[in-house]
């Protein structure tokens, strides 16, 4: 029995895949709120490559040496595992592999994007990047990767998990990010957010819109996100292509893959390599995208053009939304909490490739429980979503005796996330 499929770092893929090339329909493009259709009327806040790479439809792009590099020395490829301590303690006949992006350094995926964006921002000149972070773990990987690319990192952290997580401040403080709870008073946007409601809990709209306004003015500064838009996706294909040499090795195919869903990085990243399959008409494995029932943007979205952020300084997005002024409830814990979702997982839920399962919190954490008491290793209350939907399918196969492979994208840990694991032990986590 083969625990741990690990590749070499030779075997780190050289491209990533783009699936703009093969979805079934054309991607519709980001519109401004006058209706053009150009990403062209943007303002000059993003870095230039990663612009380019938004709406490519090359099907693969090749990694910058340098970058394929760092992917390596960080720790790149990840281990595919079994996991056969929660199979046996669910006494299912399926077999479960989870694709570990928990051991990258910075603890989650992010890193493989935020690699990627600082490399280009590097060669473009730009000396300071800025983003929002919800969680904490894309502010986390975006310094350390604009530290490692001697740039300088300032992010805006969603208020609520700020004050959740004083150890994520500390750990981008180490990697020299400067680290604002937002709404903020570094920003317009959050000031008077401020003005209006002083004790606001933030939201990712918000910090978006104070990351975008603190790029806007400066040719120097560049605004950066961690999900959501497809070049992001792109640079997240690494972890699916591992996924599919790692199989191979043990002769799997896969019938069901899950990942969670926030903007839709990783939940791309390792699957759209299978989709492609798929949409290629060679594969009958079914795709489970894990979100909250808190914030179910691709079970009870609309399909429609929205903003990305709550001010509506970016274009709009075609994509399953709950309405850019969407804010999830305060209670909820578990992550995920985007109004939105990527423009190309939307699309293929439309076209029915994707089938969105939502999970409540509890349910989530609980899942989070076994996980760690099973396989030793916590997950992120994020990576619960994915584990839950995998323990709901694999007591399916118990019942009806089929021998399912699945496999789920293990997002990241939950060392540094242990309010809501708390707030679950203690008896206090409300479902929301
Ligand atoms: C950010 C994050 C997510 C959600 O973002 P996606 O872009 O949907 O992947 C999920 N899991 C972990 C561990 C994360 O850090």
């Amino acid at each position: 029995m083969e625990y741990k499929i690990e590749l070499t770092s030779d075997e780190v893929t050289k491209k990533w895949y783009n699936i703009n090339a093969d979805l079934p329909v054309e991607l519709p493009a980001p519109k401004n709120s006058e209706g053009k259709d150009q990403l062209s009327t943007l303002p000059d806040i993003f870095v230039e490559e990663c612009l380019k790479q938004e709406m490519t439809t090359d099907r693969y792009v090749t990694i910058p040496n340098e970058v394929r590099e760092l992917y390596q020395r960080l720790g790149r490829p990840t281990p595919l595992c079994r996991a056969k301590g929660l199979e046996e303690k669910l006494n299912t006949p399926a077999k479960i592999y989870y694709k570990r992006e928990d051991t990258s350094p910075t603890g989650s995926h992010k890193l493989n994007s935020a690699i990627a964006q600082a490399y280009y921002a590097k060669k473009e000149g730009v000396e300071r990047l800025t983003t929002e972070t919800g969680a904490g773990q894309w502010g986390t990987a975006l310094s350390l990767a604009a530290s490692m690319m001697d740039l300088e990192a300032t992010v805006y952290m969603v208020k609520v998990s700020f004050n959740q997580k004083p150890f994520r401040k500390t750990i981008m403080q180490l990697y020299d990010g400067n680290v604002y709870a937002s709404p903020s008073n570094n920003t317009e946007v959050g000031r008077k957010i401020l003005k209006e409601t002083p004790d606001h809990p933030g939201s990712l709209g918000i910090a978006i819109s104070e990351a975008v306004e603190d790029a806007l003015n400066d040719e120097k500064v560049k605004y950066t996100l961690g999900s959501v838009l497809n070049h992001v996706i792109l640079h997240q294909t690494v972890i699916g292509q591992e996924i599919k040499t790692q199989l191979e090795k043990v002769e799997e195919t896969p019938d069901t893959m899950i990942a969670c869903t926030g903007g839709g990085s990783n939940f791309g990243g390792a699957l759209f390599p299978f989709i492609k399959d798929k949409i290629e008409g060679n594969s009958e494995t079914e795709f489970l995208a894990a979100e909250p029932a808190a914030c179910p943007s691709l079970t009870e979205g609309e399909y429609r053009y929205d903003f990305g952020d709550e001010v509506g300084f970016t274009p709009l997005f075609k994509m399953f939304t709950l309405g850019h002024d969407f804010v999830a409830p305060s209670v909820h814990a578990g992550g995920l909490r985007y109004h939105g979702m990527n423009a190309q997982v939307s699309l293929l839920r439309k076209e029915g490739y994707i089938t969105p399962r939502t999970v409540k919190q509890t349910e989530v954490f609980e899942a989070g429980k076994l996980f760690a008491q099973t396989e030793g290793v916590v997950p992120a209350p994020e990576t619960c979503h994915a584990v839950k939907v995998a323990i709901d399918e694999a007591r399916k196969c118990k019942q009806t005796g089929e021998e399912k492979t699945i496999v789920v994208n293990f997002s990241g840990h939950g060392l540094l996330d242990f309010k809501g694991y708390e707030s679950y032990l203690d008896g206090t986590l409300e479902d929301s």
